[in-house]
């Protein structure tokens, strides 16, 4: 049967990351980040001059991509993280995640990852749609949310590019609103999500609370 999967979706900013990592350490499991995944399809395409309209082109380019806790990989060459987190490929990465093509194939490669872990000893898996629509039988599902300023201000922190908070907040303004409005798989909490505001909580009390989560879960497996 395996170990347990943990979904936690939310907006950018929301913690997701830092979160993921921390309680896949503590459980000793995997963390796949499945946002790489996305970035990846969209540093594809700008590197190769892909109409960021074109879903079945840019699905073809989704189709060599592979994820694992080490991050995305494309012919089973790794990609730099660094390359997947500028703010090019963030915007990109919102636009190529809205074509229904691209989310279908890398459903697939989501659930792969997933099920390997599993096998494994289980998972934490991080995205926008993992409690909704990629592991609707995830065994605990966590929804972050903060508030819009706060989200913005941790991305600038964390990116080293603290004056340019506004640009960052804006930018971060138009992905919500694609993420949350697109047709397939928008943002939003599983009906069974446990929803947690980390506007006025720090990393240790989040990671905390899912742990207290995923133990209480253990105990009756
Ligand atoms: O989580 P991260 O900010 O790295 O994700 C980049 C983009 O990929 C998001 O803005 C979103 O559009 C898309 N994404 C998604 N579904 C996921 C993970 C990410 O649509 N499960």
């Amino acid at each position: 049967m395996g170990g347990l999967l943990i979904a936690i979706d939310g907006p950018a900013g929301s913690g997701k990351s830092s979160v993921a990592r921390a309680v896949a350490e503590w459980l000793g499991v995997a963390d796949l980040n499945t946002g790489a995944l996305y970035r990846a399809v969209a540093l594809l395409a700008l590197r190769d001059g892909l109409d960021l309209d074109d879903g079945i082109a840019l699905a073809r380019a989704a189709a060599g991509i592979e994820l694992s806790p080490d991050g995305a990989r494309t012919q089973g060459v790794e990609i730099p993280e660094d390359e997947l987190r500028t703010p090019e490929v963030s915007a990109a990465a919102s636009k190529v995640s809205a074509h229904p093509e691209v989310r279908q194939v890398l459903l697939d490669v989501q659930r792969r990852a997933a099920a390997e872990a599993r096998e494994r000893g289980g998972g934490v898996v991080e995205g926008r749609d993992i409690g909704t629509v990629v592991l609707p039988d995830a065994d605990l599902k966590i929804f972050l949310s903060a508030a819009p300023e706060e989200r913005a201000r941790r991305r600038a922190v964390q990116s080293g590019r603290e004056e340019e908070f506004d640009r960052i907040r804006e930018a971060m303004k138009v992905r919500d609103r694609q993420d949350s409005e697109r047709e397939v798989s928008p943002l939003k909490p599983a009906h069974d999500a446990v929803v947690l505001d980390t506007t006025e909580l720090d990393l240790d009390e989040v990671v905390s609370r899912v742990l207290e989560l995923a133990r209480e879960l253990q105990q009756w497996t």
